[in-house]
């Protein structure tokens, strides 16, 4: 009898150096409350994932394999987001339906928000990405500084993780963007790339759901577990 419950692949890249989060070990490995950014992260998609995928630092693949055990799959990552997660979707499990793309840096995503895009890839979208408004202002500027355009910031999002795909659709993108060498800082704009006749359909982010990139993040990311304590 087939399972009621949608097969769910779970990829989290964690294969950044975290250079401009300076510290001297990957961002990933950084500590948050006792555990590390790729620890939360795997906690939070656990509910929802039939597979876990994290692609690690190969110096680190042995080291982040003991966090899990055998629940989780560690791989080297490539040099780009883009090559650490094509090496990971190569790991997908044949009978997979549907892979939501996540970030270590996004470890405060919930499961409720991963539960909300697997809800509409069952509904039927083929590419679900949580987002926000934007609140500040946007504007391109030169290389010497100068402003060139402001946007109308109402038609404006600003995009998190995990992305929400159909299996097959994203699997064919990928082995288009190897072909081609594309980079992209998300893995919906590699979708609608390869499969622009795919529409990406945006749902509500999460305000918690920062990306941990510099060191005042993880302040951030503190005080909305609570646990922030003051100092002087
Ligand atoms: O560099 P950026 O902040 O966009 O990285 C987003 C996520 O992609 C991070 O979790 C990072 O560890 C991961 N990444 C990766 N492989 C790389 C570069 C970044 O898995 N080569």
């Amino acid at each position: 009898m087939r399972s009621l419950l949608p097969k769910v692949a779970v990829i989290i890249p964690a294969a950044g150096s975290g250079e401009r989060f300076g510290a001297d070990v990957p961002k990933g490995l950084v500590q948050l409350v006792g555990r590390t950014l790729i620890e939360h992260a795997v906690s939070n998609m656990s509910p929802v994932a039939t597979q876990i995928i994290v692609a690690a630092p190969s110096a680190y693949v042995n080291q982040i394999r003991t966090f899990f055990g055998d629940s989780v799959e560690v791989i080297a990552g490539g040099d780009t987001r883009t090559k650490s997660v094509k090496l990971a979707l190569a790991r997908v499990d044949e009978d997979i339906e549907y892979v939501l793309v996540h970030d270590a840096a996004r470890s405060l995503a919930s499961t409720e928000l991963a539960n909300r895009i697997i809800r509409e890839l069952i509904k039927g979208e083929k590419a679900v990405i949580p987002v926000l408004h934007v609140s500040d202002t946007i504007k391109r500027v030169d290389k010497d500084g100068y402003v060139t355009k402001t946007y109308n910031r109402s038609k404006l999002r600003a995009v998190q993780t995990p992305q929400g795909f159909r299996a097959t659709e994203l699997l064919s993108a990928y082995r288009s963007a190897k072909q081609d060498g594309f980079l992209g800082t998300d893995t919906a704009s590699c979708m609608e790339k390869y499969f622009p006749d795919v529409h990406t359909i945006a749902v509500p982010g999460e305000i918690q759901n920062v990306k941990i990139t510099y060191p005042q993040d993880l302040v951030i990311a503190e005080h909305i577990l609570g646990v922030r304590r003051y100092r002087d």
